[in-house]
């Protein structure tokens, strides 16, 4: 799973993207609530958020219903200090999906992820097009103009990501996160890579619209 980590205190926060990286899931920390919410709005597959509720800037609740006011789904494992009754009713109704008191058990911090990582996912696989493309996320086939094409694992995650934010500019990072999902140690040279590969399969007319943007990364020409 791709976690975000919102906790102030530097220690736990460490300990946890120690802890959570051994057992393979891609940890981001945010220490800030501000930092919390500008990660979270803006990572493509994010598939929970582990969000303290005594943080420096903003309450761990405030953050959860600005996510929810902003539209986002991704669920929300809230860490309360107290075990107050008023505490947990205000995490659930500000929009998070469970909650632990501290101090936890690690044990039990890994099982209410994997709880809520079984949760029928709220963002149905469909198929994505723009311009040319075509790609169903269930079967896996991608039609290029009408006309299937082969692509690799990885070729198909990088088209999947730039179709699911046509018009938009993916950095390399983004991409790299996106389609190495357990942060295999890898250079922005390998998006360029495969990028190129992609490129190459597409055909001529269709590779036109995956753009270039120098010095950023690439975006999906729309229309
Ligand atoms: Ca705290």
């Amino acid at each position: 799973m791709h976690v975000l980590v919102v906790e102030d205190d530097a220690r736990l926060s460490r300990l946890l993207k120690r802890l959570l990286t051994q057992d393979r899931h891609v940890v981001e920390t945010a220490l800030t609530a501000e930092d919390g919410l500008e990660i979270a709005t803006s990572s493509i597959e994010l598939d929970a958020v582990i969000l303290d509720v005594g943080l420096p800037d903003r309450s761990g609740f405030e953050v959860a219903r600005l996510l929810r006011r902003k539209g986002s789904q991704v669920p929300i494992l809230m860490l309360t200090a107290r075990d107050a009754v008023s505490d947990r009713v205000e995490g659930l109704d500000a929009g998070a999906d469970d909650y632990l008191v501290k101090p936890f058990a690690y044990e039990e911090l890994l099982a209410r992820l994997r709880a809520l990582g079984r949760r029928p996912p709220t963002r149905k696989a469909m198929a994505l097009h723009s311009g040319p493309f075509e790609l169903d996320e269930t079967t896996r086939r991608v039609t290029v103009a009408g006309k299937p094409v082969d692509l690799s694992q990885r070729e198909f995650s990088i088209l999947e990501c730039l179709l699911r934010r046509p018009g938009q500019v993916l950095s390399r990072d983004q991409l790299l996160d996106y389609a190495w999902p357990y942060g295999v140690a890898l250079t922005p040279n390998t998006v360029e890579a495969y990028i190129h590969l992609l490129r190459e399969k597409v055909g001529n007319s269709a590779a036109a619209h995956i753009e270039t943007v120098r010095g950023v990364g690439y975006r999906l020409r729309e229309g």
